[in-house]
């Protein structure tokens, strides 16, 4: 799994990683097979996490529209017992937001002790559609990579661990999703002339990402690159990425003093 993990101070350029890749299990039913296991997993380590209230754990989830950050949502947050997590998505801001520095309703919703929180989109954006849409002078968002790698460093200093991941699709992936979106009546909903725009600025967007790889993968706060043109795997694969960071944590149940 380190493949996907991108090392601190790596220059990443996308034409290198292949959203095809099924390398650790090329097997689709082995892959959901395999998934199964791991959200049972997911599950106990989330309810020790609970129990001992002491550790926070926040993950976030960008990648271009059609990227499966939804897809992730239903199929990985929903291992966990809700009581424990909640899914925060970040859409344009509102007038109060923009009224207040580009953190400050991000660092509202990080989680607190015991908690799993999700961001569907996050403060990422802010050097992403923000950049591409030259929606703040370069002078600003070129300041945020450091702005974003202390904030994580204070999350993390205060007991958060935080996982990043880059969902990452190909352009004639995303035509296919934009499409099923435009034919299947159940995915219509979702479908948004401005996914269309935003689809022109491809390479804006790649560009924009790449320098989010490369500048704020940190030690406390390492972004993985997950090959998502194949839901399966891109499921398995947060997963399993999920299950070893949340191993690593060596939860236990707290003890009671009292008994
Ligand atoms: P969706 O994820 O499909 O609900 O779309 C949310 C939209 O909000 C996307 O187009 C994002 O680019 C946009 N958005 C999220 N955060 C920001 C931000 N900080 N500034 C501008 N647009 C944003
Ligand atoms: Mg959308």
């Amino acid at each position: 799994m380190k493949k996907y993990l991108v090392r601190p101070g790596q220059r990443v350029k996308l034409a290198a990683f292949n959203p095809s890749d099924t390398r650790l299990v090329p097997d689709k039913e082995q892959a959901e097979k395999t998934f199964l296991g791991l959200q049972a997993r997911l599950a106990a380590l989330q309810e020790m996490l609970f129990a001992a209230h002491d550790r926070k754990v926040l993950i976030v989830l960008q990648g271009t529209d059609t990227s499966g950050k939804d897809g992730v949502i239903r199929h990985v947050a929903g291992s966990f017992n809700p009581q424990g997590i909640r899914v925060v998505s970040f859409r344009q801001p509102t007038s109060e937001e923009l009224d207040h520095d580009f953190l400050w309703r991000v660092h509202s919703q990080v989680p607190g002790r015991g908690d799993i929180v999700v961001f569907n989109r996050s403060h990422y954006e802010d050097v992403l559609v923000v950049r591409v849409h030259e929606l703040v002078p370069e002078a600003v968002w070129k300041k945020r990579y450091e702005q974003i790698n202390a904030f994580e460093r204070t999350l993390a200093d205060s007991g958060t661990l935080i996982l990043k991941f880059f969902l990452h699709i190909d352009k004639d992936e995303q035509r296919k999703r934009l499409d099923a979106r435009l034919e299947d009546p159940t995915k219509r909903w979702k479908f948004n002339e401005g996914d269309l725009k935003e689809r022109r600025l491809w390479k804006d967007y790649r560009r924009a990402y790449e320098d989010v790889l490369s500048k704020t993968s940190t030690a406390w706060a390492p972004w993985h690159i997950v090959p998502a043109n194949h839901k399966w795997y891109r499921n398995y694969l947060v997963g399993a990425i999920l299950v070893n960071a949340l191993e690593g944590l060596r939860l236990k149940y707290p003890k009671r003093a009292d008994l």
